[in-house]
């Protein structure tokens, strides 16, 4: 998928409904995986890939993506010497296992086992039964993930480490934009409260009126 730097994936992360129209497209275990883990948890697509059920902590209700994993899968052979490592460092990381994932992850038998190619081609067409016309691929999932967590008000440090990013900068400039985007909200709402109450005082001053009128009728 081209992503150039003038055009981020936090722009295309989701509202609800669109989520939701995802959601509802979604036909079996695999569907639901691949939109589930990096809406709910933030997992990159090599990371949904290559989870093993090895990688699940049931006690503990966690996801551990490991630093590294013997893989003998066709990018992984062809570019990794047979072994899979997270995209960075920061990659290796504990992601909490929702309610959102806990049915789909019970069913999971070994591992998603499939390639980037096959999961990014299900994900198109789940987009395609959704009817969902804006631009979406699974990267804009995991934009999802970040931009509800920053607006919800989580810290740089504990979002740059959900999304397993290496410099706190990427976590800083999401919090920025939410705080762009709530400051935006919050001027049109306080725009929108002044004509109401400008309203407001014309209707005061419209029965104020009434009243002297009747008054003089009595
Ligand atoms: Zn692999």
């Amino acid at each position: 998928m081209p992503l150039n730097k003038i055009h981020s994936s936090k722009q295309d992360a989701l509202n609800e409904v669109e989520a939701t129209m995802l959601l509802n497209a979604c036909r079996d275990l695999l569907d639901n995986l691949t939109i589930r883990l990096p809406l709910y948890t933030g997992m990159r697509i090599g990371e949904v890939q290559h989870l093993k059920t090895s990688w699940l902590d049931w006690e503990k209700r966690i996801i551990i993506i490991p630093a590294r994993q013997k893989c003998s899968c066709y990018e992984c052979k062809k570019w990794r010497n047979k072994i899979w490592t997270p995209k960075t460092q920061a990659g290796q990381r504990s992601l909490l296992i929702t309610s959102e994932l806990e049915l789909y992850l019970k069913q999971l038998v070994d591992g998603i086992n499939r390639s980037r190619q096959s999961l990014e081609q299900r994900f198109e067409r789940i987009r395609q039964r959704s009817s969902l016309q804006k631009v979406c691929y699974p990267h804009a999932l995991r934009a999802t993930f970040a931009t509800g967590l920053s607006e919800g008000g989580i810290s740089a440090p504990s979002l740059c480490y959900l999304l397993g990013w290496e410099s706190l900068q990427t976590a800083e400039n999401y919090i920025q934009s939410s705080m762009k985007r709530a400051h935006a909200e919050f001027e049109g709402l306080r725009q929108h409260v002044q004509v109401n109450s400008s309203l407001q005082s014309d209707d005061s001053a419209k029965i104020n009126m009434y009243n002297k009128q009747d008054k003089n009728d009595q």
